[in-house]
């Protein structure tokens, strides 16, 4: 069992059997604290994904341009997944979406992770310390805690 990253969303616990990390909250409140210059131009729908084993996130646009859809790897709701791991990752597909990629916005580079142009990003945005722990967090517990929760 993980410990570390205790969510502040874990003393619902107490009075939600299966607390739900609400993505819109985190979506709102990420793109008003560091995004703040990005207006949103269509309809940005977010929601729970398959539990991916080697992928955090991902945005796609519609073909008509309408919605922009960011889908979260369901491991991430998690109440033992530290939340800075979840921060991070709907501020790395908002990235994309302020380059022009999975939105109607202008597209800014060639490739989406041209450059390292997303974690550049974010770390002007002021989450560059974020960034790190989420970086590290994978890179030591990510398969474990897959392994552990991929099932349940
Ligand atoms: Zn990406």
């Amino acid at each position: 069992m993980l410990s570390v990253g205790q969510s502040d969303l874990s003393s619902l616990t107490l009075t939600s059997p299966s607390p739900v990390r609400d993505l819109n909250v985190y979506l709102d409140s990420i793109w008003q604290k560091h995004f703040p210059d990005i207006p949103r131009i269509n309809e940005v729908q977010i929601a729970y994904g398959y539990p991916w084993k080697r992928r955090l996130g991902l945005i796609r646009l519609s073909l008509d341009d309408t919605i922009s859809f960011i889908g979260i790897n369901a491991l991430l709701q998690h109440p033992s997944l530290p939340e800075h791991v979840l921060i991070t990752t709907v501020a790395h597909e908002l990235a994309h979406y302020a380059h022009g990629f999975g939105s109607p916005l202008p597209r800014l580079y060639q490739h989406p992770h041209a450059n390292n142009v997303v974690d550049r990003e974010l770390k002007q945005r002021g989450l560059g310390e974020l960034l790190c722990l989420c970086d590290e967090w994978i890179d030591k517990q990510w398969l474990a805690f897959y392994q552990l929760h991929r099932n349940h």
